[in-house]
């Protein structure tokens, strides 16, 4: 959808399955926001957001107001990384749990390295290739002594299950619904994230997140970035991608404008294949010291990306 899409809106509830989603919207909504001559926010531009989510038995809920109160990227590093996103390394030599056997036939079967199903793509709905999985991984967690491999757990790695409890997504949905009912009537609203904890007991509290001045989504201000002159692009690229105050997924990068303007790597086929030749270059003969990258990332809206300001952490010889 094209950004005046978004823009006819008053309010935006999200009910999101991912926090890729919920930094898209939220990075889409800041970057609607438009500044008054006087650099004070224009506050015909704000959309508000209200984001709930459930997680079995616990939720959340909370307000964004773009660009005035903090964002959901200003908490970026209080998030967990994703729980099932397993460093291939861990996977491939030191296995501890029974997610890493599954983890790790199920990369093997996605990089076509078993010759039986070269080229099929994996049908997580098909009893055949799910028992397939569950047997290797079994096998693999007997040679590495792992105990807790079942076709149920397996199913829940390959689909990555989290329970849905139509209680708690009423709980939650309800509080949703009561934010945009006070935003819209009375404008007032909560400061500005609320946990819900159904487990143990029935538990809510509030509290009040602080705006995050080096956000790179409403604070817009460059961030400094180490940069090892001697590692490569590539090196770089995995550094950022697990950088906690990013999170990436499949960055772009870019250096310079008008004339001076670079790629250093596209992501997409075409893209890959024309920049591809610098991931093994070396940072240092790639940018210099103090030099601006610009990232763009699929977790990012069109329009948005991050500054980062290389800085060598030893002289380049
Ligand atoms: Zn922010």
């Amino acid at each position: 959808m094209p950004r005046e899409w978004y823009q006819q809106f008053h309010m935006v509830i999200a009910g999101l399955d991912s926090i890729k989603a919920r930094r898209w919207i939220n990075s889409m909504l800041a970057s609607l926001v438009s500044f008054n001559e006087d650099g004070t926010v224009d506050m015909e531009t704000v959309i508000p957001l209200i984001d709930g989510g459930t997680e079995g038995l616990q939720g959340q809920a909370r307000v964004v107001l773009p660009r005035i109160t903090s964002c959901l990227e200003c908490s970026l590093s209080l998030y967990p990384t994703d729980p099932l996103n397993f460093q291939l390394c861990t996977l491939a030599h030191t296995p501890r749990q029974p997610e890493h056997c599954i983890a790790y036939i199920l990369h093997k079967w996605t990089e076509n390295e078993y010759d039986e199903w070269k080229g099929v793509k994996l049908d997580k709905d098909d009893p055949v290739h799910m028992t397939w999985i569950y047997e290797r991984a079994k096998e693999r967690a007997e040679q590495f002594r792992i105990a807790g491999v079942t076709f149920k757990l397996t199913q829940g790695v390959v689909k990555r299950i989290i329970p849905a409890i139509a209680a708690t997504n009423a709980i939650i949905s309800a509080i949703c619904c009561n934010e945009a009912l006070k935003l819209a009537t009375h404008g007032i609203h909560l400061k500005n994230y609320m946990a819900y904890a159904g487990g143990a007991g029935v538990y809510t509290n509030t509290f009040e997140y602080g705006i995050n001045p080096e956000c790179p989504v409403c604070a817009s201000v460059p961030l400094s970035v180490d940069v090892d002159p001697s590692e490569t692009l590539q090196d770089f690229i995995d550094r950022v991608r697990q950088d906690n105050r990013f999170q990436l997924t499949l960055p772009s990068m870019s250096v310079g404008t008008g004339d001076s303007f670079r790629n250093l790597i596209l992501q997409g086929k075409v893209g890959l294949a024309a920049t591809q030749q610098n991931l093994s270059k070396s940072m240092g003969e790639l940018v210099s010291d103090g030099m601006d990258i610009t990232v763009t990332d699929p977790v990012l809206a069109a329009g948005v990306s991050l500054q980062l300001i290389v800085k060598f952490t030893h002289p380049h010889s």
